[in-house]
């Protein structure tokens, strides 16, 4: 009885989720790793963000995001003694120790269940790894955008709604000037040869669509800081990738709606916190349609 009741309220909960809400930017990004990953999510399975057994990888994205965020204090400026290019080894040292300092206090919830020891551990370890004379010679170089976030500063995770687009995201950095608006991302992954990541082209795009939106303006450039190689670079917003914004913005809509998508080719299924579920919603699919 206890049983009926409970799978009674599962398919409640399953029905709620599948009325279409705002799809979010990460939901456009989510598709072009996996759909099916936009489905979990869109009724209500969340990826744990404290994973088990990957907690020294959590803790290095977060400190690799905060040192993005923090780029400023590590580029200087003339009234603070110097901009980055001048700064001597030990001074941006002392910075970037600095800003690995206070995670614990921004990212309260995401670190709360992790031991003080292994913190400390993980947090001693990660300085000493980026440290290398390489990635502080590269991380320091003035660049396009080191010289927009003096002049100008940024808003850090802006969020915008439109209900035109049916969309939602907090983008990054928001940078603001006379003549323009600007969106940044910081990636803690690693960066390509060349360029950036198709899908941080098709992200930064999506932001582009927003600010729009809000601003009513047009947004020609954005900037992807790939942070863990100490690289920086601009992209152009093309046509290309606001027409590839807007495919996924539909297709997601879809699977919100209740389209259970096929599995990706390359899928990256190993370690995925869904794998048993989507097992499972195959067999079943396979047993009502002989799949
Ligand atoms: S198990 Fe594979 S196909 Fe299923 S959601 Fe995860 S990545 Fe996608």
């Amino acid at each position: 009885m206890g049983d009926v009741k409970q799978r009674k309220e599962e398919k409640m909960k399953e029905k709620e989720h599948f009325i279409p809400a705002l799809s979010k930017v990460s939901d456009l990004t989510h598709y072009m790793l996996c759909p099916r990953l936009v489905y979990f999510s869109a009724r209500g399975y969340e990826q744990p963000k404290r994973a088990k057994g990957k907690e020294r990888s959590v803790i290095e994205h977060i400190l690799l995001k905060e040192l993005g965020f923090n780029m400023h204090k590590v580029w200087g400026s003339e009234d603070e003694g110097g901009t980055g290019e001048n700064r001597g080894e030990e001074d941006l040292k002392r910075v970037i120790e600095d800003i690995v300092d206070g995670v614990e206090w921004i990212y309260k919830e995401e670190l709360k269940d992790v031991e003080k020891d292994f913190l400390k551990a993980v947090k001693t370890d990660f300085v000493c790894s980026i440290e290398t004379p390489e990635w502080l010679s590269k991380i320091k170089k003035e660049t396009p955008l080191a010289e927009l976030e003096r002049y100008y500063g940024y808003e850090r995770e802006h969020i915008m709604v439109s209900e035109t687009l049916n969309m939602s995201g907090s983008v990054d950095k928001l940078i603001r000037t006379e003549e323009e608006i600007i969106p940044c991302l910081i990636k803690t992954g690693r960066c390509p040869e060349y360029g950036v990541w198709k899908s941080d082209r098709m992200q930064l795009a999506a932001y582009a669509l927003l600010i729009e939106e809000e601003f009513e303006t047009t947004v020609q450039r954005g900037f992807v800081e790939y942070i863990r190689n100490a690289e920086v670079r601009e992209v152009h917003i093309k046509k290309r990738d606001r027409a590839l914004a807007l495919q996924l913005l539909k297709h997601v809509k879809r699977i919100k709606g209740g389209v259970f998508p096929e599995k990706e080719e390359n899928a990256p299924c190993d370690g995925c916190f869904f794998l048993e579920l989507c097992e499972t919603k195959k067999t079943l699919l396979s047993k009502l349609f002989g799949k």
